[in-house]
């Protein structure tokens, strides 16, 4: 094999790699919502939001990197939050708060997204109480920054360009309500996720 032609691709312009995780694509309402892409897990703010699945025992996707990057305190803090309080798993658009293990963020907040066109259409309804619920509850533990990853729009198929909508309508509202809440990062994994919410989002 030719080692030029198989050398990883670098763009100095966008290496995630290496990126400080906290340099934004764009902002809105007065700086307190940021564009960001990379890997979710690098960012240490107050508590990074995960979508879970209601058995909170892990998954794929973003659920799967916070559980590798943070360790097996989450896992245990999520099995005693079933034990004592969702014996039968979390409830879409519910939202619950553990430690956050080894990563650089002090908490996480799971919530669990729901799966498209599984609701009776009542996924956008759900979809944004993901959004407040998560928000609600960081804000009475006096957390005031925020890091989501475009809940939903993975294995559970809603349509990023629809979740553009609903996050960004949610976020006008609770923010309105909540004026402690001083930064949330909406954090996409690639380029084209962020161009997305770019095109369609409504702030
Ligand atoms: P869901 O089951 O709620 O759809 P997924 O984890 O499958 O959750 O996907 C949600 C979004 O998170 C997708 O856009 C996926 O590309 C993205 N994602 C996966 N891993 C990461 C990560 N490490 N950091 C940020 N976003 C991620």
């Amino acid at each position: 094999r030719n080692s030029a032609t198989s050398a990883p691709l670098r763009l100095w312009f966008f290496d995630t790699a290496t990126m400080p995780a906290s340099s934004p694509l764009a902002t809105f309402l007065d700086g307190r919502v940021s564009i960001h892409v990379g890997d979710l897990t690098r960012h240490a703010v107050d508590a990074l939001v995960n979508a879970a699945n209601a058995s909170l025992l892990g998954g794929g996707g973003v659920d799967g990197a916070i559980h590798r990057a943070g360790g097996p305190a989450i896992l245990d803090a999520c099995r005693a939050i079933r034990a004592s309080r969702w014996p039968e798993g979390l409830p879409t658009g519910e939202a619950v708060l553990t430690t956050a293990g080894d990563l650089p963020a002090r908490y996480v907040i799971h919530t669990v997204g729901p799966v498209y066109g599984q609701h009776g259409g009542r996924e956008a309804e759900l979809l944004a109480n993901c959004y407040r619920n998560s928000l609600q509850l960081a804000a009475d533990n006096a957390l005031t920054s925020l890091a989501f990853p475009a809940i939903s729009t993975g294995v559970y198929g809603y349509p990023p360009s629809e979740a553009a909508q609903v996050v960004s309508t949610t976020l006008t509202a609770v923010l309105a309500t909540l004026p402690g809440m001083a930064e949330v990062r909406l954090v996409f994994f690639s380029p084209a996720d962020g161009a997305i919410f770019l095109r369609h989002h409504r702030f």
